[in-house]
């Protein structure tokens, strides 16, 4: 079962926190101006959180997807439409009944490198789309978990990953280690999510 659970408490939006630090320091400022040019524009896809480097690994994932997987990308904007900080990998998961869909991505991953950092979004964008496509087949009933969560779940959407990381040019041991996967990773360990 992919985590629902939200740590509302931890995230502050991008626009919030620049406002806020805008009007606490100089040097505080500099650093806000540089954050905003670094990443303009890209903003299909919001993302929240508190850590610079957060921001800064997200939008290159993400800019990494457009350019060398730019059909997965198109479907990634309607599949996510909020990147969320969280503290550990317990928290993380898609929320996709969210509005926007809400994808929660601990710091821990995002730091593995741009590629991984790429490759968890495509994973979770993957849940994310099952979800959709049976609501919008089934408008009036309620999405069985097992549709787009649990371990058939979770190896169709690695397989997914492994095909986006191939694209994007991810390193080879970091596709060897999703194929070590057997999809129940949702239930220990700390890199799958
Ligand atoms: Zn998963």
């Amino acid at each position: 079962m992919h985590g629902r659970g939200h740590a509302s408490a931890l995230s502050v939006s991008c626009t919030g926190a620049t406002r806020r630090t805008l009007s606490r320091s100089r040097v505080a400022v500099a650093f806000s101006a540089v954050l905003l040019v670094t990443f303009p524009a890209n903003a299909d896809i919001g993302v929240t959180g508190t850590r610079p480097d957060f921001f800064t690994q997200v939008r290159a994932a993400l800019k990494l997807l457009k350019e060398k997987a730019p059909e997965e990308y198109k479907q990634i904007e309607k599949d996510i439409g909020m990147i969320k900080e969280v503290e550990a990998w317990h928290l993380s998961g898609m929320n996709p009944f969210a509005d926007p869909p809400t994808f929660s991505l601990s710091i821990t991953t995002v730091r593995i490198s741009v590629t991984w950092c790429a490759g968890a979004i495509a994973h979770d964008a993957c849940h994310s789309r099952e979800w959709h496509a049976y609501a919008r087949k089934h408008p009036k009933e309620a999405v069985p978990d097992s549709v787009w969560t649990g371990q058939a779940a979770e190896l169709r959407c690695i397989a997914h990953e492994i095909e986006v990381m191939k694209r994007i040019g991810a390193p080879a041991w970091e596709i060897e280690d999703l194929r070590r996967t057997d999809g129940l990773h949702y239930l220990r360990t700390w890199r799958f999510r």
